[in-house]
């Protein structure tokens, strides 16, 4: 493993109590590296990156995390190792302020700080005191990976951002994720919306059942889009 690589899953399994869900899954990102992780509605996606955080249980196969063996650890020890996770649907606190909500305990110094954050997402620093749950879905979405952001990631990983967004604000999250691309961040990007993630990746892979049936570049399937709804499922 080089030093460029700061995520390598290989052979993971992960079982929801008796149902076995990945079935040996390998990936890997390295620095400055966006990659994606397609796959239709079920395919597995989410369940990938939750046994990667440690919110599913691994069964079977390894987690290194900038070298490091990562596969026992809990949620929190995955990000002290430079995990920035944003989660589908956000998860933010709804009754905490925003403010409130981007005083992450975990985290490193570095780029980002609550000054840098609202200068990046000025929305943010207008809603600064309302709570959470009073943001719209788009401003949720930035306060979520505010929050991520915020701790300094080696590794950005993001599940379905644009899931229930409206058009013009998947475009702004997607220029967001545009500038962390042009600034070197790694990032693992989750998507349903197959092309949109493409276009922002370097690398992509397709689960499907539980397996990857792809990897390669996402050049390769941006110019083969028949491949890309019969893999992925993909509607546009
Ligand atoms: P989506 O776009 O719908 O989120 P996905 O590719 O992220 O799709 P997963 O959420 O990883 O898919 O789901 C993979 C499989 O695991 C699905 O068959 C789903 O029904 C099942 N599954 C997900 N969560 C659980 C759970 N908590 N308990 C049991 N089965 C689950």
């Amino acid at each position: 493993m080089s030093e460029q690589n700061l995520l390598r899953t290989e052979g993971l399994h992960v079982f929801y109590g008796k149902s076995h869900i990945l079935h040996g899954v390998s990936l890997e990102v390295n620095r400055g590296e966006v990659v994606c992780l397609l796959g239709r509605n079920g395919a597995g996606k989410t369940t990938t990156i939750k046994g990667i955080m440690g919110l599913a249980a691994r069964a079977q196969g390894s987690v290194t995390i900038a070298g490091k063996r990562a596969e026992r650890l809990p949620p929190h020890g995955v990000a002290r190792l430079g995990v920035g996770y944003v989660p589908e649907g956000r998860k933010i606190f709804p009754h905490l302020t925003v403010e409130e909500n981007l005083a992450v305990p975990v985290g490193r110094p570095g780029r980002w700080n609550l000054n840098e954050i609202y200068k990046f997402f000025p929305r943010l620093h207008e809603r600064r005191r309302h709570p959470g749950g009073m943001l719209s879905g788009g401003e949720q979405e930035m306060l979520a990976v505010g929050r991520a952001l915020i701790t300094n990631p080696d590794l950005f990983i993001m599940d379905e951002p644009s899931q229930g967004l409206a058009p013009k604000i998947v475009q702004e999250i997607y220029g967001l994720i545009r500038d962390m691309v042009q600034e070197g961040q790694a990032v693992l990007l989750a998507e349903q919306n197959a092309f949109m993630a493409l276009e922002v990746s370097s690398r992509a892979y397709v689960i499907d059942n539980g397996r990857i049936v792809f990897d390669g570049a996402a050049g390769e399937l941006l110019a083969d889009r028949e491949r890309v709804r019969a893999l992925a499922g993909a509607s546009i």
